[in-house]
């Protein structure tokens, strides 16, 4: 199976649909991540602060699969944001997964009350220009954040990763993302299990009519409205389940009653006043 990709502001390709590790626990995240590519994910989402890139740079090793096959992707932690401790981290992060580069670096969070991430984007134009990552990008950032960034760097960043599920489905965001050329990448992208995503009528009805999970419908809605996906599992045949996703297709009227779930209910936290 080959999955779509997409091509970011800067030319590179990244594929649509990927693996997270949020909560992976690390002592179980090669073997996992094996499971994962395994199965055919070539698209990988951590985060220094997962504390499992260690088990992500194991698992590819052990893949055999050459490097340009797996787009890699992680997160410089808040407390590592600033103009002299951003290089440290993606330092860190790199030995730590066995790399010499990973194909996206993005701020996690923009914590407007510490000031810092305009500093640490230059940074990470920097780090780019090294060929340290090949793109750059941000997370949990809102339109103000983003204009800033706009404003004081004059670069765009690649990707803004962000909450995005049926009931929080981002609309404003994503409008004002597009016409820039930021692709929207969707985190806690079923809901983190959080609230009964899956008992909702417009999913079953969906999953009925295409013989699929409620899952595999909403990961599907995800793809379908454009964005990049990378949903987390630790169990073995929901792995394999949530990359069985391109053998059906949802129609206008199946994501329009998915879409109409959308209630502005967030599961994670307001990047706006989170702190930690
Ligand atoms: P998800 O929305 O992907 O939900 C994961 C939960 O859904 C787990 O409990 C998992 O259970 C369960 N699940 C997975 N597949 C199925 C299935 N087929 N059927 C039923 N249940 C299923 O949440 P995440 O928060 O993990 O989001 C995905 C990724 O987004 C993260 O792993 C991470 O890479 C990224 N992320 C980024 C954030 C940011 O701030 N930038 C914040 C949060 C996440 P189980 O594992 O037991 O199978």
């Amino acid at each position: 199976m080959t999955v779509p990709t997409l091509t970011l502001n800067d030319g590179h390709a990244i594929p649509q649909l990927g693996f997270g590790v949020f909560q992976v626990d690390p002592a179980e995240t090669e073997r996992i991540v094996s499971a994962a590519l395994e199965a055919g994910y070539r698209h990988i989402d951590t985060a220094a602060v997962y504390g499992n890139e260690e088990g992500v740079g194991r698992a590819i090793a052990a893949s055999g699969i050459p490097r340009d096959e797996i787009f890699v992707t992680t997160k410089l932690w808040n407390g590592d944001q600033g103009r002299d401790t951003a290089r440290g981290a993606i330092e860190t992060s790199l030995e730590k997964l066995g790399l010499d580069h990973v194909n996206l670096y993005l701020i996690h969070w923009p914590r407007p009350d510490l000031d810092r991430y305009v500093e640490t984007f230059q940074q990470m134009e920097a780090f780019k220009a090294e060929g340290l990552t090949h793109s750059i990008g941000v997370s949990n950032f809102h339109q103000p954040h983003l204009q800033r960034l706009l404003d004081e760097t004059g670069t765009v960043p690649a990707i803004n990763q962000i909450e995005l599920h049926p009931a929080f489905a981002q609309r404003a965001l994503r409008e004002f993302q597009e016409p820039l050329g930021i692709h929207t990448e969707s985190w806690g992208p079923l809901g983190q299990g959080k609230y009964d995503l899956f008992g909702e009528k417009a999913v079953t009805d969906a999953a009925e009519a295409h013989g699929v999970t409620p899952a595999q419908v909403v990961i599907r809605w995800h793809l379908q409205n454009g964005v990049i996906v990378f949903p987390k599992s630790s169990t073995p045949e929901r792995i394999v389940q949530n990359f069985d996703v391109f053998g059906f297709e949802l129609t206008g009227d199946e994501i329009a009653a998915i879409d109409a779930l959308d209630r502005g209910q967030r599961v994670g936290a307001d990047p706006d006043t989170a702190t930690f």
